[in-house]
C-alpha cells in the first residue's frame, strides 16, 4: 500500500507536469531538436512505469463497466479499487476538454507508446514504410467505430461474451501480462506490433475501440489548439504530407478526432526553416531588401 501512494504521488506529478508543459509550453516542446527526444522519453516512462509497472493501461472494459453499471443502476465504487488508473482516467476526461483524444492517445497510452516504438524500429532498421491508398485509409479508420458499437450493443444483447470480445485490445496481453499468456495471445498482440514495424500504428488508427471512445468524447473539446495559416491546405500542403496519422484535411483543418497530438504540425508551423509560407516571406523579403 506504501507503495501503491508512492506511484500515486509520482503518477500525480508526471500528469501535472506533462499537461502543464503541453498547456503553456506546446511551442517549446514541438521545437525541432526537442520534440522528438522529449517525445519518446514521455512515451519510455509511459510504457515503463504507467504501464508495466503501474499497471495503468486504461481500457475498453472500464468504459463499458461504466456503461452497464449506468444502465443497470448499480454502484460505481468498482473504480475506487484501482485508484492509480483512476487518476489516469480523470487526466484524460479533462485533456478531452483541452485536446480531444491527443493527450491520452498521443501522449499516456502504453499500447500505443509500444507501436510508436515499434514505428521507430522498423525505420531503424531501415525497412520500407507501406502506407496504405488514402482511400483505403479512410475507410479502414472507421472499423474502430464499428468495434466500439459492437462491443456496446455486445454489453446489452449477449454480456457473457463481452471480456471475451474485448479481448480485441491486446492491452492485457502487451501490458498487464507482459506477453506472458496462451500463445495466440501473444502472437495477436505481437501481430500488431510487428504490422507497426511497417505501416504507421495500425491497431491505434483502425482498430482501438478505446480510441474511438476517446475520438468520441472528443466532442468535449473546446478549443481548436493548432494554429494554421491562411495558406494551410491553400496551397501549402506539408503540414498534412507530414502528419502520419492522416489528420489534416487537404484544406489544412486538423481532424481532431484522428489527432493523436504528435506535434509535428506544431513544429513544423513554428519553424521558419520548414514552414513553406514563412520561408517564401522571408525569401521575399530578402529580394526587396536587396533591390532597394
Ligand atoms: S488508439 Fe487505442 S491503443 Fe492507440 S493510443 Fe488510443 S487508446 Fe491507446
Ligand atoms: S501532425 Fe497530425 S497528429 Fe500530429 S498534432 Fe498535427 S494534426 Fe495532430
Amino acid at each position: 500500500m506504501r507503495s501503491r501512494r508512492t506511484d500515486l504521488i509520482v503518477l500525480a506529478l508526471l500528469l501535472t507536469a506533462l499537461t502543464a508543459a503541453l498547456l503553456l509550453a506546446q511551442g517549446r516542446i514541438a521545437a525541432r531538436k526537442v520534440l522528438t527526444p522529449l517525445r519518446l522519453t514521455v512515451l519510455a516512462v509511459v510504457t515503463l512505469f504507467i504501464g508495466w509497472w503501474g499497471q495503468g493501461q486504461l481500457s475498453i472494459v472500464t468504459v463499458l463497466g461504466v456503461l452497464r453499471t449506468a444502465a443497470e443502476g448499480g454502484s460505481f465504487a468498482f473504480l475506487a479499487y484501482d485508484p492509480f488508473s483512476l487518476l489516469l482516467w480523470g487526466f484524460a476526461i479533462f485533456g478531452l476538454f483541452l485536446w480531444g483524444r491527443a493527450l491520452f492517445c498521443g501522449w499516456l497510452c502504453p499500447f500505443g507508446a509500444l507501436q510508436e516504438f515499434a514505428h521507430h524500429l522498423g525505420r531503424r532498421l531501415g525497412l520500407p514504410q507501406v502506407p496504405l491508398p488514402p482511400i483505403w485509409d479512410g475507410r479502414l479508420r472507421y472499423i474502430k467505430y464499428g468495434v466500439l458499437v459492437g462491443l456496446v450493443s455486445l454489453l446489452f444483447l449477449a454480456p457473457a461474451h463481452v471480456d471475451t470480445a474485448a479481448e480485441v485490445e491486446p492491452f492485457k496481453t502487451a501490458i498487464t501480462t507482459y506477453f506472458l499468456r496462451e500463445w495466440y495471445f501473444t502472437a495477436y498482440a505481437a501481430f500488431w506490433l510487428v504490422a507497426g514495424l511497417v505501416l504507421f500504428k495500425p491497431f491505434c488508427r483502425y482498430l482501438c475501440p478505446l480510441g474511438a471512445a476517446m475520438a468520441a468524447g472528443g466532442l468535449l473539446r473546446q478549443r481548436s489548439w493548432i494554429a494554421r495559416r491562411t495558406a494551410c491546405g491553400s496551397p501549402c500542403q506539408l503540414c498534412r504530407v507530414k502528419c502520419a496519422y492522416g489528420a489534416i484535411e487537404p484544406s489544412g483543418s486538423v481532424r481532431y478526432d484522428e489527432c493523436f497530438g504528435c506535434l509535428d504540425c506544431v513544429s513544423i508551423h513554428d519553424d521558419a526553416a520548414r514552414c513553406v509560407p514563412l520561408i517564401l516571406a522571408a525569401r521575399k523579403k530578402q529580394q526587396l531588401e536587396a533591390a532597394e
